[in-house]
């Protein structure tokens, strides 16, 4: 059976308080280690220390050590308890320059130093519009992610975020969902095989709120979420992760 995934994608929100606050409230409702937060890196040694929820990176570099000022390497990243991190979320890819290159490092990085990975894809309102979607997120796939060997798939799930539902209150609907979420899986298993492919967890994010994640969450190939902003409510991350566990 695939992991049901919910993820938490905190962005630059919520001051150090507002944080541990919010982490307080979650971890009343679930001690689940499928549930993810990704919260801004200054909090992350402390919420790593409680233990209940996985806690992960939303950034990273995918050097070792050295003259990268400003930046976080893996290793400090382990040796903050850290061990999870999210690649290619399109705000990454869009505002700071991520290429598919520099992305395909971050990936093989991660992967050598043992991390486990949420990899971000998904296509802009014009490529949707176009109807070459699919075509574009396997390409995105194929550049950063498919280099890496089956027996390490074990430590990557995918998100499928379209960018014009990030945000935007403009949700996939369950059938946009839905086909391109069967469309990565028919990518992977094209490439690795249909029991591996079988395997992944393929998130959807994009405007998942409390009132459309069961029809969402109900979709064959859809087996969690990366929630942006209605993860910063802990009422509605609740009751996204009951959607989500009723369904399945
Ligand atoms: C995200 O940025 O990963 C995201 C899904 O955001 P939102 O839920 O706010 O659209």
């Amino acid at each position: 059976m695939r992991k049901k995934i919910l993820a938490a994608n905190w962005k630059m929100n919520l001051l150090r308080n507002e944080a541990l606050e919010l982490y307080r409230q979650f971890s009343q409702f679930t001690d689940n280690q499928n549930v993810q937060i990704y919260s801004s890196a200054l909090y992350l040694t402390e919420l790593a220390q409680y233990n209940s929820l996985t806690i992960g990176a939303q950034n990273f570099y995918f050097e070792n050590a050295g003259a990268f000022t400003g930046e976080i390497s893996l290793n400090q990243l382990r040796s903050c308890n850290v061990n999870h991190v999210l690649i290619g979320h399109s705000e990454r890819r869009q505002l700071f320059a991520e290429t598919d290159e520099i992305l395909r490092k971050k990936v093989d990085a991660a992967i050598e130093n043992g991390f486990n990975l949420i990899f971000c894809c998904g296509e802009p309102l014009d490529i949707r519009q176009s109807e070459n979607h699919v075509e574009y997120v396997v390409n995105q796939l194929e550049l950063a992610l498919f280099q890496v060997p089956s027996e390490k798939w074990d430590q990557i799930a995918i998100a499928y975020e379209p960018i014009w539902a990030i945000g935007t209150g403009m949700t996939a609907t369950s059938e946009q969902a839905e086909e391109m979420h069967r469309e990565i899986r028919t990518a992977i298993s094209y490439k690795f095989g249909n029991e591996l492919a079988e395997k992944v967890s393929i998130l959807y994010g994009g405007s998942c709120n409390e009132k459309n994640a069961s029809e969402l969450f109900a979709c064959e190939n859809v087996d969690g979420g990366l929630i942006g902003g209605a993860s910063l409510k802990s009422e509605s991350f609740h009751e996204i992760l009951k959607a989500l566990y009723e369904l399945h």
